[in-house]
């Protein structure tokens, strides 16, 4: 039995709070805390009216480790679900640290000033975890999160090596607007706006790191159940441990779909300058511009009732069993309407929040609990696909 502080009442909130309390046998209480206490009243609500479970909420601004920790302490959970944004990965770990509690995010920490993402901050917690007796679980998402423990599925049952990896990102859901975002807008545009980067080993055995101007690298992947769709690729962050972790590793790299419509929209706001980051001055007041655009756009939590179709994420392995060549492809593919009746949310928060609740199950269980900080490959992979299958996600694997 557990007690989770869910922090972040958005899109992908709403998917953990639902996923925490239809498994009410392990959570047994569970608080959901965010900036705007209306959005948690009203998840609260959902939540008693579908599955007559009662939780409580709080209002928090997690920009503050001193908030944070007033709020941890009153609450006393075992741990905390950081599913608020990128930007509060290091305040909310450090009120964990503070206060000796567990932790779990599904994105690596971003810095609002500067587009760019590493997990080098939050490793650096890693020895101050383990003295402190708690763990941190790191990208329990999807991708993070699914494609780590596909990519350690695959290690573990199907390679003696793996040498080159493909994760492959397709959403090809409707939802009817010209241009919106699955998840949060500046998140989002901030990640497909930037420079493509994939890893390779030189001739010497040395990986680097290799960076591509956006969307410079196309290919088509025909994903089952969806059809051929442009692919790009982009820099993602589950590679930068994945380098790490996987053996015998040669390449790896992150490819998205992306719409003709999408990249047009989203390449006349680069052009015009509303995907910057720094503020202007606009009649006096400062605006960041990127911030303005997602105020215009729909919010992703609202997508849900109109979005149809399928997403299908996965991986593709290549390398080595019993010294012959093999290639596996596993991959899930998840029905956005499917998901609204299930949990008022469509498929990109579905994909990200019921990961989210799985990590907090396992170490909640203490099948995956270590002190210190970790990437999700690092744990094994079988209770995780055991519940991925029970929860909602079910997988293929494919011999190609
Ligand atoms: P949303 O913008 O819908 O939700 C974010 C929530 O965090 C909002 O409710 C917001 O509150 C809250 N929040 C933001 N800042 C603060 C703060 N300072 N204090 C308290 N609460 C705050 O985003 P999503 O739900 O779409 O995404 C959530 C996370 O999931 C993001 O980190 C995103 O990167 C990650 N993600 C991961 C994926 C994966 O596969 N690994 C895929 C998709 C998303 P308010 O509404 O009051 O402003």
């Amino acid at each position: 039995m557990a007690h989770v502080l869910i922090i972040g009442a958005g899109g992908v909130g709403r998917v953990v709070v639902h996923k925490c309390a239809q498994n009410s046998d392990i959570f047994d209480k569970i608080t959901l805390a965010s900036r705007t206490l209306s959005k948690c009243e009203r998840y609260r609500d959902e939540v008693k009216e579908r599955y007559d479970v009662d939780i409580d909420i709080a209002a928090v601004d997690a920009d503050s480790v001193e908030d944070l920790v007033r709020l941890i302490e009153k609450v006393k959970p075992d741990m905390v679900l950081n599913i608020a944004l990128p930007y509060q990965d290091l305040t909310i770990m450090e009120a964990c640290l503070q206060t000796g509690v567990h932790y779990l995010d599904t994105a690596n920490y971003e810095h609002p000033d500067t587009a760019k993402f590493e997990y080098k901050e939050q490793w650096a917690y890693n020895d101050r975890y383990r003295e402190k007796g708690i763990m941190a679980l790191l990208g329990s998402g999807f991708d993070p999160g699914v494609t780590n423990v596909f990519c350690a599925y695959a290690q573990k049952h199907y390679f003696d090596e793996i040498h080159t990896i493909d994760i492959l990102d397709c959403n090809a859901g409707d939802h009817g607007y010209p241009f919106a975002t699955n998840f949060n807008p500046e998140i989002n545009l901030r990640e497909v706006s930037a420079k493509g980067r994939y890893w390779q080993k030189d001739e010497k055995g040395e990986g680097k790191w290799i960076e591509t101007e956006p969307m410079a690298i196309k290919m088509v992947w025909d994903y089952p159940q969806i059809g051929p769709k442009d692919s790009y690729l982009l820099y993602h962050e589950e590679m930068e441990s994945l380098v790490k972790h996987i053996k015998g590793l040669k390449r790896i790299r992150f490819f998205m779909t992306f719409g003709e419509s999408y990249l047009t929209h989203m390449q006349c706001l680069e052009n015009v300058g509303m995907l910057g980051i720094e503020p202007v001055e606009h009649e006096g007041c400062k605006i960041v511009p990127i911030q303005f655009l997602k105020t215009l756009l729909p919010d992703p939590a609202t997508l849900g009732p109109r979005t149809k179709g399928k997403t299908n994420i996965g991986i593709v392995a290549e390398g080595i069993k019993d010294g012959k060549k093999r290639k596996i492809y596993i991959y899930n593919v998840c029905d956005h309407e499917e998901t609204y009746k299930e949990t008022l949310s469509q498929a990109v928060s579905y994909t990200t929040g019921v990961p989210a609740m799985i990590g907090a199950k396992l170490m909640m269980e203490s099948k995956w609990m270590r002190p210190g900080v970790y990437n999700m490959e690092q744990f094994d992979p079988d209770p995780f696909m055991e519940e991925l299958n029970r929860q909602g996600l079910p997988w293929h694997v494919e011999e190609l």
